[in-house]
């Protein structure tokens, strides 16, 4: 049965035991933070290592440089929920079985079908293949797509590979452009709205 509220979602999740491997690398279950009733849920990958000791998603460098991509759209953290696709940071910071990605896949489900979201921004390659069924970042970053629960889903470069560039000024400027997009998005969701109430 779905979870009716978020927290009673996180509560659920708090001692998870699915995986076993997870279960002996985290500190914490970092289920995820933000403004619940936000239109926008951002996804990452994994919880890296300030993240399993703070239990705050992209608190670290790569944190950093998505609170600047949300600035230069008008959105701070308090404005978003953001969440990873597995909630328990894997040793040495490995990429996550698939095994444990389904683990961690009704959780994520249940997590749209509560906020129903009008964008999920699905940041770098595992969020994307996990949400969209679909491999390839770079061909499918900052396009739009339609998801089963009515929300728009929009791949993003993972603030982590702009960081393994060097900050590459190029690289910052795509990214910025795909965030636009989902200001656009919300925008025309809230007109279609207003129109619809009209
Ligand atoms: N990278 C991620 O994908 N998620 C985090 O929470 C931090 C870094």
């Amino acid at each position: 049965m779905a979870a009716p509220s978020i927290p009673a979602l996180k509560q659920e999740y708090l001692h998870c035991q699915r995986c076993p491997e997870l279960c002996q690398s985290r500190t914490q279950v970092v289920f995820g933070v933000g403004n619940e009733k936000a239109d926008v849920l951002l996804i990452g990958e994994a919880p890296g290592k300030f993240e399993d000791q703070k239990g705050i998603p992209f608190c670290g460098m790569s944190g950093k440089i998505l609170d600047q991509l949300l600035a230069t759209i008008n959105l701070a953290r308090e404005d978003i929920f953001i969440t990873n696709t597995i909630l328990c940071r894997p040793e040495d910071n490995r990429n996550p079985t698939a095994e444990e990605v389904n683990n961690c896949h009704e959780r994520l489900d249940q997590l749209i079908k509560i906020m129903q979201p009008k964008v999920i921004v699905t940041i770098g390659n595992f969020a994307t293949e996990r949400i969209l069924g679909k491999k390839g970042i770079s061909s499918l970053r900052g396009k739009v797509f339609d998801y089963t629960s009515g929300s728009k889903v929009i791949p993003v470069i993972h603030p982590a590979s702009y960081l393994y560039s060097g900050r590459n000024p190029g690289l910052f400027e795509q990214m910025r452009q795909d965030f636009l997009k989902i200001s656009e998005i919300i925008s025309i969701k809230k007109k279609q709205k207003s129109l619809a109430e009209f």
